[in-house]
């Protein structure tokens, strides 16, 4: 037995409540969409956080970001509508500008422990050449609220929670596998309803792309497709030496 060894990584699909943390309202599905049409598929709960507005997100001189504000809010209910969730939280924040670390961490643990789930799933914040601020600011503040949400002197006040999980997804460093080969089509759908930010072509290579990223990280697993999280418990998030290679 090694060190790391002590403290197992729990199987992700063992929770039963899941709070999925997204910086713009297209990265869940796109990087958790078959593990959360999974868990819709065997009645368990998610709910989806949506952290900025997206406005930004457009290459269209002519579409005023107030009107897509309005368009992706719409995108994201019917993506997630196809994959099962109907409990949406959008918060709002401006795309692209600096988001507050402390304010963010603070919303995230009153998330945590009014909605108490099992698992968050936030994308990695340390994933190497990661330039969008929004992906890592939102990663660290989650990584945070995961650590703090169980110690009560941590604002804002309410009963604590004690997560058992963290998934970062949009990892490198994955250590757990999801076989979501029969929810593929569907995770495609939604990423589909997302029209303001893949064209046609785009999201022809775009599919593509995924399909192959799927099969590759499936490979030797006995998966034809699989989505990918580094899975992690609270006790990884602070001086743990082992946690790279857990
Ligand atoms: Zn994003």
């Amino acid at each position: 037995m090694r060190a790391r060894d002590i403290i197992v990584i729990p199987k992700m699909e063992d929770g039963d409540k899941f709070l999925i943390i997204q910086p713009h309202p297209d990265d869940a599905e796109l990087f958790a969409g078959g593990f959360v049409a999974l868990m819709r598929e065997r009645k368990k709960e998610v709910v989806y956080v949506t952290v900025t507005d997206g406005a930004m997100g457009t290459w269209d001189p002519e579409l005023k970001p107030e009107d897509l504000i309005r368009i992706r809010r719409r995108e994201a209910e019917e993506a997630a509508s196809v994959l099962g969730v109907s409990r949406l939280i959008f918060l709002g924040y401006p795309d692209a500008d600096s988001l507050s670390h402390k304010e963010l961490r603070k919303v995230f643990i009153r998330l945590i422990r009014e909605e108490r789930p099992d698992g968050l799933l936030l994308p990695d914040p340390w994933l190497p050449y990661e330039a969008h601020s929004g992906h890592v600011v939102v990663g660290l503040a989650g990584a945070e609220a995961v650590l703090f949400s169980p110690l009560p002197h941590f604002e804002p006040k309410g009963v604590t929670h004690q997560l058992s999980f963290v998934a970062f997804y949009a990892t490198h460093r994955p250590n757990t596998f999801v076989d979501v080969t029969s929810l593929w089509e569907k995770k495609l759908e939604a990423i589909k309803k997302h029209e303001s930010q893949f064209s046609p072509q785009l999201f022809q290579k775009l599919s593509l792309y995924l399909g192959l990223r799927s099969k590759e990280w499936g490979e030797g697993k006995g998966m034809e497709k699989a989505e990918a999280f580094k899975v992690l418990t609270p006790s990884h998030l602070h001086a743990n030496v082992d946690t790279l290679e857990c």
